[in-house]
């Protein structure tokens, strides 16, 4: 099921022409739970992508919530790992974006996907015994930011090199890096949520991370009922938001990934406010009455949709 949408997504992420330019060096590798598509243009591309998969494979290795020897891991077990200056800055700026957003992205979650059966894949409904329970059991949980941050990471890391550009897709995680040389902007598709075309297009520009949260990304369904992996810190249960998806538009890759959660979360009215109170990021919303709404910063095409205005 998760492969199958991840490469239903690849499929989504549309590549405009690249007129004058040399072919891109391209690799799809698996990484995180997730396809990843990675495309880089440039003498160093080759390089920069050798480079890049071994970043992706080192964050997976130190943040992984399931393999048993990642920091995370040693962390959930009581242990102490001793930590780099910037894993432990990396664990600051989560702990601060769980904070502003009031605790709807919280990267603690870990015991509660697991009751219902998210982490390994063996779903269920938990009683609501178990989700009490497990509620009030913090275990870390980076799967809602990590691919954002490590995105960004390695758009830092083409930036030492001579690379002329990339497109890194990472599951539901765009980043690109760099400009198309006729200066047309990377053109990204809003997934519709019930499969089939692209609901809209996403025009942006230069290195930026475009991620997207959803209700369609990971779920399984019993009697009639989805219950999908996003979930709601307050309740326990699957965030019921009146939203099918989430996409968050940034500069800054760990930002975008962490919102785009919560943002689901928060739901419609509550996320048009973050957005009003933010000045670093714009969304698009799909409601599951189908609608689109964008923040007026997003530049979409290709469907009709309600601007939210500050
Ligand atoms: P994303 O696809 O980025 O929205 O991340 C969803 C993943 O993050 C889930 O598969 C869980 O591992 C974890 N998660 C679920 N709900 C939340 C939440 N409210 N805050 C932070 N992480 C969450
Ligand atoms: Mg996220």
């Amino acid at each position: 099921m998760k492969r199958f949408f991840c490469l239903v997504l690849l499929a989504c992420v549309l590549l405009c022409g690249c007129s004058g330019s040399s072919a891109p060096v391209r690799e799809t590798v698996f990484c995180m739970d997730t396809v990843m598509d990675l495309q880089v243009w440039g003498r160093d591309a080759e390089e920069g992508l050798r480079k890049i998969t071994e970043e992706l494979n080192a964050l997976e290795r130190d943040w992984s919530a399931t393999s048993g020897s990642s920091l995370l891991a040693q962390m959930n077990r009581g242990e102490a790992p001793a930590l780099l200056p910037w894993q432990a800055e990396l664990l600051e700026r989560v702990e601060g974006l769980s904070r502003r957003t009031g605790g709807a992205f919280d990267p603690h979650l870990r015991a509660l996907s697991e009751v219902w059966g998210f982490s390994e894949e063996t779903h269920r409904v938990p009683t609501p015994g178990e989700i009490a329970a497990a509620m009030e059991q913090p275990q870390w949980d980076l799967g809602a930011a990590l691919k954002g941050y490590a995105g960004q990471e390695c758009a830092g890391i083409l930036a030492g090199m001579d690379v002329d550009r990339a497109m890194l897709v990472l599951g539901g995680n765009v980043q690109t890096f760099g400009d198309k040389p006729d200066g047309s902007p990377w053109q990204i598709g809003i997934q519709n949520p019930e499969g089939g075309e692209n609901l809209g297009i996403l025009s942006v520009t230069g290195t930026v991370s475009v991620v997207t949260s959803g209700d369609y990304q990971r779920y399984f369904e019993i009697d009639g009922v989805r219950y999908h992996h996003i979930l709601d810190p307050k309740t326990g249960y699957p965030a019921d938001s009146g939203l099918r998806s989430v996409t968050v538009i940034c500069r800054d890759g760990l930002t975008a990934d962490c919102l785009s959660t919560a943002l689901f979360v928060m739901g419609l009215e509550q996320a048009a406010d973050f957005w009003r109170e933010s000045d670093d990021f714009d969304a698009v919303f799909v409601t599951t009455g189908g609608a689109i709404h964008a923040t007026e910063g997003a530049i979409l095409s290709g469907c009709q949709y309600e601007v939210i205005s500050r």
